[in-house]
């Protein structure tokens, strides 16, 4: 079976038999906002949410993990303290998957990081397609992450009285077969499912000024632009851009001693490239000295260096880093800008 129906009044049925299979992770509203929260009540789950605060990779790359235990005395001692469960991330839209997609590249990447591979391994991805604009900081389109484009188990579409799942893999399969109320798409279902695509295409409209080709060619050519300058001057350097974005994975290990001093553990946090010091190294030097160089790195980790090393980009699209920012540094704005600096040098220059 490639594609299934479950009629919408059988979805918490559905949630209660999740539940019971691994531990359930979904968006729920807290106040005006979303969160990803281990699901209790199955009636709190939501399905049409903006993206959440954080987005689910606070699951596979928790924001504190403890890597190890070590003791000094009398022999150098140290074990892995792996803590895995079989988990299931429910409700995830496909921009958040496109950024497991890109841990996935970064981790998979030698060396291999077996924390995190562990943890996808007893991960199962249940997404959601979006079928209308989150708001007006997304740029979803233009990176193309609007639509499913693979990385998960489950691909739930809205259809009406009822949605059509995309089964994708064996650990998709697994949460649908024998479940009495998930029935066989119809080609009526598969016919709504292509009315309900079409229409999608009158909604969602790329967001920045020019295709990816010309985005990345606008990075290649504008490294010292006013464009970098203007963002440093407004960024207040707090870091919420980083820890909001799906694609970013920087992290900082530090040991943690008791107090004989003798015993220890080992834990990975997430770390920022916006913070004062993250590119400081020892005899003082400083790589990234002003916010306006720290800020230029975050955009090019984003639509430069990881096309050239991954042939892939690292925004999704998701519109975080602009929702959270508290100096209203817009992702949207700061690339359409480089863009137009880079068409206005192009035009100047005679041929
Ligand atoms: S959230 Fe805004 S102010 Fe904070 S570090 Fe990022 S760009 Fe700068
Ligand atoms: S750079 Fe901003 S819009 Fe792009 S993935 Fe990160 S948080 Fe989302």
């Amino acid at each position: 079976m490639k594609y299934a129906v479950i009629k919408k009044d059988d979805l918490t049925k559905w949630l209660e038999h999740l539940k019971k299979k691994a531990k359930l992770y979904a968006p729920k509203k807290k106040e005006n906002l979303f969160v990803f929260r281990p699901v209790k009540d199955v009636n709190d789950v939501c399905l049409e949410y903006i993206p959440t605060i954080l987005p689910p990779k606070k699951y596979y790359f928790p924001q504190k993990e403890k890597l190890l235990r070590f003791s000094i005395q009398p022999f150098k001692t140290a074990k892995a303290i792996s803590e895995f469960e079989e988990f299931i991330l429910f409700a995830v839209h496909t921009c958040d998957i496109a950024g497991i997609q890109c841990m996935d590249v970064v981790f998979r990447d030698g060396p291999e990081d077996p924390n995190y591979l562990n943890r996808k391994e007893k991960m199962t991805i249940i997404g959601i397609e979006c079928l209308k604009y989150c708001d007006d900081k997304a740029n979803c389109t233009s990176m193309a992450n609007h639509v499913p484009r693979g990385g998960y188990d489950l691909m739930m579409v809205d259809i009406g009285e009822r949605y059509i799942l995309h089964i994708n893999s064996e650990k998709g399969e697994r949460l649908v077969k024998g479940v009495a109320y998930i029935k066989e798409a119809s080609e009526k279902d598969i016919a709504h499912l292509e009315r309900v695509r079409e229409e999608k295409k009158k909604i969602f409209k790329e967001e920045l000024k020019a295709p990816l080709r010309e985005v990345y060619e606008a990075f290649d050519e504008n490294f010292h632009s006013k464009v970098w300058e203007d963002v440093g001057n407004r960024c207040v350097a707090c870091g919420n851009c980083t820890a909001v974005c799906p694609t970013c994975y920087c992290f900082d290990v530090l040991d943690d001693m008791d107090l004989s001093l003798n015993e220890g553990l080992r834990y990975r946090i997430w770390n920022s490239c916006q913070m004062d010091d993250f590119a400081k190294v020892s005899g003082g030097e400083d790589f990234r000295k002003g916010r306006d160089l720290r800020q230029r790195h975050r955009y090019y980790r984003k639509f430069k260096y990881p096309v050239d090393k991954f042939n892939r980009y690292f925004c999704t699209g998701c519109g975080r880093c602009t929702r959270t920012c508290m100096a209203g540094i817009s992702l949207i704005e700061t690339v359409n800008s480089l863009l137009k600096e880079n068409a206005a040098k192009e035009n100047s220059i005679v041929p």
